[in-house]
């Protein structure tokens, strides 16, 4: 086999390493198969090129425009997925492995991508929460904003996820408008390199956006300012170090760690052997144990159960992990492969010694267990290791050391305190689970211990149909965890792309606020259209665009013809005494959805136009009630676009009806869809 001689992808080309290199040996065979190493790179000019090259390459565009071209890359590398598995069995992965890996990177960003365009802007800048009033009459307001940070993202990562490492962190950098300048651990850097290389083909992205260094860092971090954020992912050790980086610490630099985390996961006390509960813990603890060889920052650690299941449970998990092939990754029969390295294997190795003096071995034997297809003594094998505490509150070793392999150890609990106590031990964690069919047992766990955790999982005989499992990290849903875990939190929507941003509080006059945030503000400038807003293309009509309508008195006969029309008949519309008594109303008033009505009625142009379909409503309030021989008349503007498909976007409208003395009865956001052509 030839050996891979990895280069680092830096100013737009790829660069072979100057000097030294580390030899990088397959999981599987033991058989140096790549060679890397950073020597000679040049990271100033690396920085230079993410800061003046990439950067304003990608916050040219919109968030829209970034979010497209995620899609397009991922669906880029989905093509071509194939060509990363080959490489993948190296590192010991089986198939189910490769694709919790590849698929799942290529998976989080279709999800961003999706995100995008769904709940950021087609703008440059993202609007966090409301508009504040900071002035009597309104003259002086509020917004928050963020924008996109200007330097670069530093993004160094794990050898358990070569590619899933790199998107999932490259995907909201690259979504916020930030290039990264991408680390991967040196042991699997060649499955990284690889789909680097496609990226770099597909040429979606402009020069810039990502770099990679394969091999050390150098003196790359010493370079960074507070514009520059550093994505780690690793080892708690190799996290305390980086951090500790006084030039970070000096220049206020953005440190983002997801580290180690003994997950815990507890079966409740009503999840009996009879229940499918327990089997439901036993699938799921054994796919964590073996899933990656065990090598998830997120897999089950300790498994708590009650006192009275240690046994049974022990029994049913044990028996499911002798059933379990071991062996070439690339055997279809194969259900755990290799872990990634001779020194991963040697490190599991060297902490079960130390979990020793704690536990008991239920099973697992490092000199006795089947491989098929490949020499145990070459490739980077283990069997499964399933231990037991019989003193999990004396123990500490079990609750700190993490063996990142397949090992975890059960232990009994006395209650639910006792439970969350013991989760709480981890000192931090990615993620706890809780089996059980009992809501109270799943709010008692949450309450005492959501603190310590990142993400509870629940699951039970309703939702294992479709529950992801334990171990599965969702781009929806916040990963990272407090204390241990690193106090990172990466994914969780658009809330990862936050990280790559910063926000400030902007404070200004109406029109200020609405030119910043292309939004139009309550108090800025009205435009008069030149004709009804309803009859101009998604392009031609204006932010601000504004129409008052004509007035509309309101009868008695009217709420009446509502009220026996739709069926609301409700004693506020109807019966002037009983209106009366009720402390919000005069005496009969018009019903909420009547005003909606007549001021859909005022505001729309009916004949056929740019405008398709009215898709909904938001943040509707009734404001003031209205009486009959109230006039009412309404302000329709246009507040905000966003493009949806290549046929038509969305412009919300801002609606207000006021009554014959100008005040506020109502006010909401209109949503429709507008066709970009007539
Ligand atoms: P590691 O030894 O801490 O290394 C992590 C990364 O840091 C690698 O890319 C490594 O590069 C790099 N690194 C090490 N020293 C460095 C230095 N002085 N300057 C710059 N970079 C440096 O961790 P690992 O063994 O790769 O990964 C296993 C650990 O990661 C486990 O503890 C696991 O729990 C954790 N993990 C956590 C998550 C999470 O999301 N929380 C996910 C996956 C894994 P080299 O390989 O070149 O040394």
């Amino acid at each position: 086999m030839t050996i891979m001689q990895l280069n680092s992808f830096a100013g737009g080309k790829w660069l072979a390493p100057k000097g030294a290199t580390r030899a990088i040996r397959s999981a599987v065979t033991g058989e140096v198969i790549a060679e890397a190493g950073s020597d000679g790179l040049d990271f100033q000019a690396m920085i230079d090129f993410a800061r003046n090259t990439g950067g304003p390459a990608l916050r040219a565009m919109t968030f829209h425009e970034r979010a497209k071209k995620l899609k397009a890359l991922a669906l880029y590398l989905q093509e071509r997925r194939d060509q990363l598995y080959q490489l993948s069995y190296q590192t010991g992965a089986t198939l189910s492995d490769s694709k919790i890996d590849i698929d799942g990177g290529i998976g989080t960003m279709l999800v961003f991508a999706s995100k995008g365009r769904r709940e950021m802007p087609d703008g440059h800048v993202y609007l966090d929460g409301e508009v504040e009033q900071l002035s009597r009459s309104g003259s002086f307001l509020g917004q928050h904003v963020c924008t996109p940070l200007l330097g670069v993202a530093v993004q160094i990562n794990a050898f358990n996820f070569p590619v899933w490492g790199m998107l999932e962190k490259l995907a909201p950098s690259l979504l916020a408008g930030v290039p990264g300048i991408v680390k991967p651990a040196t042991a699997t850097a060649y499955l990284t390199e690889a789909c680097v290389r496609m990226m770099d083909e597909s040429g979606i992205f402009p020069a810039g956006s990502f770099q990679l260094i394969t091999g050390g860092t150098g003196d790359l971090l010493d370079r960074l300012d507070a514009q520059d954020i550093v994505s780690f992912t690793g080892s708690a050790d190799t996290a305390l170090m980086l951090r500790s980086n006084p030039v970070l610490l000096k220049r206020g630099v953005r440190f983002l760690a997801e580290q180690d985390s003994l997950n815990a996961s507890v079966l409740g006390p009503d999840a009996t052997p009879d229940t499918p509960e327990f089997d439901l813990f036993v699938t799921e603890a054994h796919r964590e144990m073996t899933a990656k060889a065990g090598q998830k920052c997120t897999a089950i650690r300790r498994m708590i159960v009650p006192d009275a299941l240690v046994g049974p449970l022990a029994e049913a998990l044990a028996a499911k992990l002798a059933a379990t092939r071991i062996g070439d990754p690339g055997l279809k029969t194969t259900r755990m492969g290799a872990l990634a390295s001779a020194g991963q294997k040697a490190d599991v190795l060297a902490k079960l010694a130390v979990l020793a003096s704690e536990t008991t071995r239920i099973c697992g034997d490092a000199d006795a267990f089947e491989v098929d297809g490949a020499d145990a003594a070459s490739g980077a094998f283990l069997p499964p290791f399933l231990l037991r505490c019989d003193d999990p509150d004396a123990a500490t070793a079990v609750h700190e050391l993490e063996a990142f392999g397949p090992v975890s150890t059960i232990m009994g609990y006395r209650d639910i305190a006792h439970a969350a106590a013991l989760m709480n031990r981890g000192g931090g964690s990615l993620v706890g689970s809780v089996i059980t069919n009992d809501p109270g047992v799943a709010r008692d766990i949450t309450l005492a211990s959501a603190a310590w955790h990142g993400r509870l999982y629940f699951n039970n005989r309703a939702s294992m149909k479709e529950a992801t499992g334990h171990g599965s990290p969702l781009p929806h849903m916040v990963h990272g965890g407090p204390g241990r875990a690193g106090g990172g939190e990466e994914l969780g929507g658009v809330r990862g792309v936050m990280h790559y941003m910063q926000r400030t509080a902007i404070q200004g006059s109406p029109d200020i606020l609405t030119a910043i945030g292309n939004t139009w503000v309550r108090g800025a400038a009205e435009i008069t259209p030149p004709a009804h807003p309803f009859q101009r293309t998604y392009h031609e009509i204006a932010i601000g665009e504004t129409i008052w309508t004509e007035p509309r008195e309101i009868s008695l006969d009217d709420i009446a013809l509502f009220a026996n029309f739709t069926g609301d008949t409700f004693y506020a519309h109807m019966d002037e005494d009983a209106a009366r008594a009720n402390p919000f109303f005069p005496g009969r008033v018009a019903h909420g959805y009547l005003i909606l009505s007549f001021a859909a009625g005022l505001f729309v142009e009916p004949n056929p136009g740019p405008v398709l379909a009215n898709t909904g409503l938001n943040s509707l309030s009734f404001q003031k009630p209205v009486s009959p021989g109230d006039v009412i008349r309404v302000r329709l503007t246009a507040k905000r676009k966003t493009g949806r498909t290549d046929d038509y976007g969305e412009v919300r409208w801002n609606v207000t009806v006021y009554n014959q003395d100008d005040e506020q009865v109502a006010e909401y956001e209109l949503l429709t869809m507008v066709a970009y052509d007539r």
